[in-house]
């Protein structure tokens, strides 16, 4: 499944595109520029980029949190996340048509009074443990 960004600089491809999720603590809400981020989780050997990879700009929080973009449209890029083995994919940069649907909230204890109710999938007032939240990633569909 190839993915891209909004000047079609970036595109990456990933093997099998899993279940959904969506974030809605306050950074993912500033980086996203909406209510959360709705993303999935890869490892990386099921990643690849196609093009763009030298118009990546890299951001960093002291924390941790990571927000790659698009040098030139600003678009949200795939990023390796953190320490770990898996890729970050913003599922917006995936063609509309994938057969997955968003399966788990994070963090919702922390939405934006303007969001409308959560409805559909888990939902964790924080983060769940890293692999519970891979495992419904990851399981069938
Ligand atoms: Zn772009
Ligand atoms: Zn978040």
């Amino acid at each position: 499944m190839i993915g891209k960004c909004l000047c079609e600089a970036v595109q990456f491809t990933i093997n099998t595109v899993p279940n959904l999720y969506q974030c809605h603590c306050s950074q993912c809400r500033r980086q996203s520029g909406t209510f959360s981020n709705a993303a999935t989780l890869v490892h990386r050997d099921d990643f690849l980029w196609l093009s763009g990879e030298d118009k990546l700009t890299k951001f960093k929080l002291k924390d941790g949190f990571t927000s790659h973009f698009c040098s030139i449209c600003g678009s949200p890029v795939p990023n390796p996340l953190r320490d770990t083995d898996k890729v970050w994919i913003p599922a917006g940069a995936l063609p509309g048509e994938i057969d997955s649907k968003v399966v788990v909230h994070i963090y919702t204890g922390s939405k934006a009074a303007w969001e409308n109710e959560i409805t559909g999938g888990k939902q964790y007032d924080e983060m769940p443990d890293f692999e519970t939240l891979y495992k419904l990633l990851h399981e069938i569909k």
